[in-house]
């Protein structure tokens, strides 16, 4: 880049992951470039490249912590936009292995926002900032680099509605295009070694609607979600969850080959079978406001770019495009966030960030943590191939206690969530004194509360949609 026209940093790909790497990376370079295939400036609903919008997209406390600290005042503006908000431990209603945890306030933010809306609020904070600019409706083809190949240049685009492509250049180029991320094609084309892809095969599949819950026919009094975790024996799971203007998003969900079905009959039935009754219960009063959309996810996938030994200058990699978690623990959005605070403590330095320093300080601090809590839990099911030495099955149950002295101690709830939050290192759970506490207190198993089964009251005057209860108290 000649200095004339100063330094320009381009993000390949504007979902989340590049609009948080372009707001640290406006404070560092005097020109920061977004390009993506599809409209962004303006959407408002789901995008057409941006497939997963249609599915619960939570983000994580530590998620919102980091958001807020990168565009302040963005969750007080969400919540003015009829976003409610709750506490992931307190008023969040979760089943564990089937049975209910006792709640308990843990400081735990969790926001009720479904995906465009929330990138939505990100990317108009974004727009504010004088020196991003979008370059929308391009595909990216790849990068140019100088003649040795030691330094990426600029990346090749082109207009979807033109035939030719053109350059732009650039003094640091970050791929943010997710999933389907070309940087290993492009490294072995540059004569660079690809990075290990280290997968989890998980088959699961989603499938989310969204409803209205009737006046009167509200079951959750304060809580703000109603949530079952998977687990071997029943590999079902929902989230549940009060959204922007008073609507409920469902994620329903299954994982080895178990799927929920997209229609409308068989989902009712799906929910039946879930091990507490709740969620069935209230959409039995509830009125669909869409279809039931699916979505399948076969397989966890991390990129090892930190075990590299050669990497060319000029560019990096972040967000999904390194890792995709198993999406049931709503990890991707905080751990694109996370990844973006590393990126600014490498632009910091004030020289060009170094990317293998960049990709083990982002393995160390933003995914070993949340890409281990997620394989431990996965290889629980055991048709989930995968080594499972002692130290992952002496955690194993470990955690299991955990769920279930979480039912008889909300601090043990409050705890268990911090971590999963990425709020807390998961280390703390296994400090002396909490190991203890968690022994003594799932000795006796779960508490008998947590086993009885919910008992929903029909609201007077009420007609439900569908007319079959799973309890007969509650006809
Ligand atoms: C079913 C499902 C549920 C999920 N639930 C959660 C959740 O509850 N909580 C959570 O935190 N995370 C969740 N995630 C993960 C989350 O969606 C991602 O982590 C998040 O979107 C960040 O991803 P990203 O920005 O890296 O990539 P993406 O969101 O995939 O975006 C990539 C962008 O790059 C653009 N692009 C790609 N290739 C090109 C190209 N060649 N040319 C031009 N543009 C291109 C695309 O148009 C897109 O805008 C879920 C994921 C799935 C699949």
């Amino acid at each position: 880049m000649s200095h004339e026209a100063g330094t320009r940093a381009v993000v390949l790909g504007g979902s989340i992951a590049g609009l948080f790497a372009a707001r640290v990376l406006a404070d560092a370079y005097d020109e920061v470039q977004i390009v993506d295939r599809d409209k962004l400036v303006g959407t408002k609903g789901i995008r057409r490249f941006c497939p997963q919008s249609h599915q619960a997209n939570g983000l994580l406390a530590r998620g919102v912590h980091i958001m807020e600290e990168l565009f302040p005042g963005i969750v007080q503006e969400l919540k003015d936009n009829t976003v409610p908000s709750g506490d992931l431990s307190g008023s969040c209603r979760w089943y564990a292995q089937g049975n209910r945890l006792k709640q308990q306030h843990g400081d735990l933010i969790t926001l009720g926002v479904i995906r465009p809306v929330l990138e939505w609020h990100i990317r108009e904070r974004v727009q504010q900032l004088p020196n991003v600019t979008f370059v929308e409706e391009h595909d990216i083809l790849g990068l140019t680099t100088t003649p040795d190949k030691s330094k990426v240049t600029g990346a090749r685009v082109q207009a979807r509605d033109e035939s030719t492509d053109k350059v732009i250049e650039a003094d640091l180029v970050v791929d943010a295009t997710g999933r389907g991320s070309r940087t290993p094609v492009w490294l072995e084309q540059l004569g660079y070694e690809k990075p290990f892809e280290e997968r989890k095969k998980i088959d699961l599949a989603y499938v989310t609607q969204h409803f209205r819950v009737r006046p009167g026919a509200d079951p959750f009094g304060k809580d703000v979600a109603i949530n079952q975790i998977a687990f071997p024996s029943h590999p079902r799971g929902n989230v549940f969850f009060l959204v922007e203007d008073g609507k409920w998003e469902l994620t329903t969900y299954g994982i080895l080959g178990d799927h929920p079905p997209t229609d409308q009959a068989k989902l009712y039935e799906w929910l039946k079978s879930l091990p507490a009754k709740d969620v069935y219960e209230a959409v039995r009063y509830a009125e669909p406001l869409d279809e039931p959309q699916p979505f399948r996810f076969p397989t966890t996938l991390r990129r090892h770019y930190h075990t590299l030994k050669r990497f060319p200058e000029g560019l990096l990699v972040t967000g999904d495009a390194i890792t995709c978690f198993n999406p049931v623990y709503a990890q991707g959005m905080s751990v694109a966030a996370l990844c973006a605070i590393v990126m600014r403590s490498h632009l910091h330095s004030g020289a060009a960030p170094v990317p293998l320093d960049y990709f083990r300080d982002l393995a160390k601090d933003a995914i070993d943590a949340a890409w281990e809590m997620t394989n431990l839990v996965d290889l629980t099911f055991p048709g989930v191939p995968g080594e499972r030495p002692l130290k992952v099955r002496m955690a194993q149950k470990f955690l299991k206690r955990v769920q279930i002295a979480a039912t008889r101690d909300g601090k043990v709830t409050a705890a268990y969530f911090k971590a999963a939050g990425l709020v807390a290192r998961p280390e703390t759970l296994q400090r002396p004194g909490f190991m203890l506490r968690v022994w003594l207190k799932s000795l006796l198993g779960p508490s008998k509360a947590s086993r009885q089964p919910y008992v929903y009251r029909a609201p007077a005057g009420v007609e439900p949609v569908v007319r079959e209860s799973a309890y007969p108290e509650a006809a």
